[in-house]
């Protein structure tokens, strides 16, 4: 008996879309001519898919429907449905030859006729070619479009499109609210203020950023996004074309140099070229310099405690023999009247004090077995269990399938609907268990006691080395402080030579990233620890704290 199949896509890149429907009649039509017909269960679709892409889910589906051989004949309208790519179009038909499955396109090829292979490959190597043309026709209008003054890509921060009726192409106007924020990132950079700092700042003040508005767009203000804002010549009105990450990376790939090409864009200037060179001179720089840019440290506790009141890095003032910690932003506000009082300063040897007696209670034999025991109760129960069943459920939907397909080949049932469907059930729970095992495994693989005896292995105290006699690298060791200590203020200070800090600290994380795997469990452990010192020179500080219980650290 002939089960006859169709297969019909339809996508925008088209100049003169064929609707499904069409081809579909098509399709009826010359299956009528061939004495065949249409079996409506085996008509596969892709709607608004381009064939350059073999994602498309039914043509996934029907590849799988001749792995079951659920069907004979397959009808399409155009070689160029199966796909634009040619050896994918060519490999399959091969395929479908190989299964004993006829293969008719309406446009003229049917492998039941003798030398049906040379049309095969002319009529493909042309779907690949309209690809081409696409492509290029693409680019032209595109360039076309930019040469006329209009504008192709979606507003960045600043502007929003505008499109007037009876013009090709579209046109942006300035949002002046935004603008304004602009100017003032611009303003900011050219008072040295790092990406980081900036990038806080307006999360403080509540500034909305571009991706709120969208379901999926970013809603914080990153310090990359700031980095890149800064970095877009579009404010200095010019439009810059080929200098995305997309066309760099594709450039690369290719092996062929980077080639912007810039456009006048006069009008869409926010600040002048001046103010432009002067802040990107600053982000545009390596080493050092591109640090402070970002605003990582070099400073031990560079960027590590944050203000209690307001959740800001606090900046390190004084000379080099006595370094203060201040809020300068609570300071601001203190002194504009905002804010009626301010935690005030501190210095960075209280710091060091309070963050010496917090790792030293963390490394006590105590904790350390703790953390250990931890680990391994992380690794004992939860993921080999789900993944034992998890290898049961997969293996009861595969004898499921083979039981089935058995079921079809040895009876004539291959038109039970039921059988039919119950199968392709179960292959698509058979699919959907096999990805899922393979997750767990990949998790699993971290999980197992190969990666938790290297994590055991690891002395937390190896973590830090010798962090307070001279360190050698204090960048690095500042970057491991972050690390381990996710949560580091200064909740109170009392009076002088007091000083109280909260302290919280993730030895999973930073086990982790010691020996370059993935935290195997959450581990926060909070200190509430208050340094003392007296007016006595020299300075000494020292510390007294006790553990607390925090609910939900906010991990800044
Ligand atoms: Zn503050």
């Amino acid at each position: 008996m002939q089960i006859c199949a169709v297969y019909a896509r339809y996508s925008s890149e088209d100049q003169k879309p064929t609707s499904i429907d069409d081809q579909l009649r098509r399709c009826k039509e010359t299956a009528a001519a061939h004495g065949l017909s249409i079996d409506e269960r085996r008509i596969y679709s892709d709607a608004a898919m381009s064939g350059s892409t073999s994602k498309r889910k039914s043509y996934l589906a029907l590849k799988q429907a001749v792995d079951d051989r659920l069907f004979n004949v397959l009808i399409v309208d155009e070689m160029s449905r199966l796909g634009r790519n040619m050896l994918e179009s060519i490999s399959f038909t091969l395929k479908l030859a190989e299964s004993g499955i006829r293969l008719i396109a309406c446009d003229g090829l049917d492998t039941n006729e003798k030398n049906w292979r040379l049309p095969l490959i002319v009529k493909s190597f042309a779907a690949e070619q309209e690809v081409e043309q696409l492509i290029w026709r693409v680019k032209r209008g595109i360039d076309g479009a930019l040469d006329r003054g209009f504008q192709v890509s979606p507003p960045p921060f600043g502007y929003r499109a505008l499109r007037r009726s009876g013009t090709k192409g579209s046109e942006w106007e300035i949002i002046e609210s935004e603008a304004s924020i602009v100017r003032e990132i611009y303003a900011m950079r050219l008072r040295g203020q790092s990406c980081n700092a900036i990038a806080d700042d307006l999360e403080m003040r509540g500034v909305s950023t571009r991706g709120a508005e969208h379901k999926r767009g970013c809603k914080m203000w990153r310090p990359a996004a700031v980095f890149q804002l800064v970095r877009n010549a579009i404010y200095r009105g010019v439009l810059e074309r080929g200098t995305s990450h997309h066309s760099i990376s594709a450039a690369r790939k290719k092996g062929v140099p980077i080639n912007p090409v810039l456009y006048e864009r006069p009008q869409y200037r926010l600040v002048d070229d001046e103010t432009w060179y002067r802040a990107n001179q600053q982000s545009d720089v390596t080493g050092a310099s591109r640090r402070k840019a970002w605003g990582s440290s070099r400073h031990l506790l560079g960027g590590l405690i944050r203000c209690g009141d307001c959740g800001l890095r606090l900046s390190t003032g004084g000379d080099a023999r006595s370094k203060s910690l201040f809020c300068p932003t609570c300071q601001l506000t203190h002194k504009q009247g905002v804010r009626s009082s301010w935690i005030g300063y501190t210095s960075e040897g209280a710091g060091r004090c309070a963050l010496e007696w917090g790792l030293t209670e963390l490394m006590t034999p105590a904790m350390v077995l703790e953390f250990q025991e931890l680990l391994r109760k992380s690794v004992d129960d939860g993921p080999a269990q789900k993944r034992q069943e998890c290898e049961r459920a997969l293996e009861h939907a595969k004898t499921q399938a083979v039981r089935l397909r058995r079921l079809l080949m040895f009876s004539d049932l291959a038109d039970d609907v039921p059988i039919v469907e119950a199968l392709s059930q179960a292959k698509q729970e058979e699919r959907e268990l096999t990805a899922r095992l393979k997750r767990l495994q990949a998790e699993s693989a971290l999980c197992d006691g190969k990666e938790l005896a290297r994590q055991l292995a690891v002395d937390p105290r190896d973590l830090l080395g010798p962090i307070f006699d001279a360190p050698p690298d204090a960048a690095h060791l500042n970057a491991v402080l972050r690390r381990l200590v996710p949560v580091f203020r200064l909740v109170g200070h009392d009076r002088r030579y007091h000083a109280v800090f909260e302290l919280t600290f993730d030895l999973a994380g930073a086990t982790a990233a010691h020996v370059g795997g993935t935290a195997l469990t959450e581990s926060l452990v909070t200190y509430r620890v208050v340094a003392v010192s007296t007016a006595k020179r020299p300075i000494v500080w020292t510390a007294q704290g006790e553990r607390i219980e925090v609910q939900a650290p906010e991990k800044r």
